[in-house]
């Protein structure tokens, strides 16, 4: 039974501890960043090979009301793929799914990748997550804390949240708590949904439209999580 994070939006209060809990648990250096001033807090800009968790801001404006929401993005962890299904065309093994966990993990293989191939890694992602570290060639992204999963704990992430933001469990657990939350949050969110919540094992409750989240915030294709590039890339793909 895969493992699965439920990002419930309506109690993220962007505290950013989410953020930070993936940076000490995974090691990761400080970015040099900046106050980009008015119109956002986001810090640093997007993801990038110190930051696998980043915790996004966005503002409307809806019949004169300003609505900020916040949106703590990461790998998505899909059921099948597409990066792992793209990097299998060249190097096998080089992106692998944990068997117990469903985490989608980048090895040191990956440094193995050209730059072309990395590109077309990186475009198949249907949310935009997947970089590379330009210092050691390594892909890098969440890794959902697979090493903490195997010893009992659930992700640092979900570990932080002061808030009941972020649960983890078993996929049938998490799937049911989805639908139960989003039934109860549809009687004042009407807009309120679940982001792809079949095809992924990080699923977003949501109470606005996701485009009011970011641009990523559900699967850019129309076809699953599988962007149409990466579809054809798998027809093509010599059986075994
Ligand atoms: Fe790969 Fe992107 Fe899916 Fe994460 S969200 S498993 S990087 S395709
Ligand atoms: Fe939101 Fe929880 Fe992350 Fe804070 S720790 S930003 S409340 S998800």
């Amino acid at each position: 039974m895969p493992k699965t994070i439920l990002i419930d939006t309506s109690r993220c209060t962007a505290c950013r501890g989410c953020q930070i809990a993936c940076k000490e648990w995974h090691e990761l250096p400080a970015n040099k960043t900046y106050q980009v001033g008015w119109g956002s807090h986001q810090n640093p800009q997007d993801l990038n090979p110190n930051n696998y968790k980043l915790v996004r801001f966005s503002e409307h404006l809806d019949d004169g009301v300003v609505h900020w929401n916040f949106f703590p993005d990461q790998c998505r962890h899909c059921e099948i793929a597409p990066c792992k299904e793209t990097g299998d065309l060249y190097i096998e093994e080089a992106i692998v799914q944990d068997e117990k966990t469903g985490a989608i993990l980048y090895t040191p293989k990956t440094k193995d990748f050209s730059k072309e191939q990395f590109e077309e890694i990186k475009d198949a992602c249907p949310y935009n997550i997947p970089r590379r570290n330009e210092m050691s060639g390594l892909m890098v992204k969440c890794t959902m804390c697979n090493d903490r999963i195997h010893n009992g704990m659930p992700p640092a992430c979900v570990k932080s949240c002061p808030t009941g933001a972020m649960q983890f469990g078993d996929r049938k657990d998490m799937v049911k708590l989805a639908q139960s939350r989003l039934a109860h949050l549809k009687k004042d969110w009407p807009n309120a949904t679940l982001a792809d919540p079949d095809e992924v094992n990080v699923i977003y409750l949501l109470i606005d439209k996701p485009e009011n989240y970011h641009e990523f915030a559900v699967a850019q294709a129309n076809i699953g999580p599988m962007s149409k590039q990466q579809f054809l890339a798998t027809l093509a793909r010599p059986f075994k």
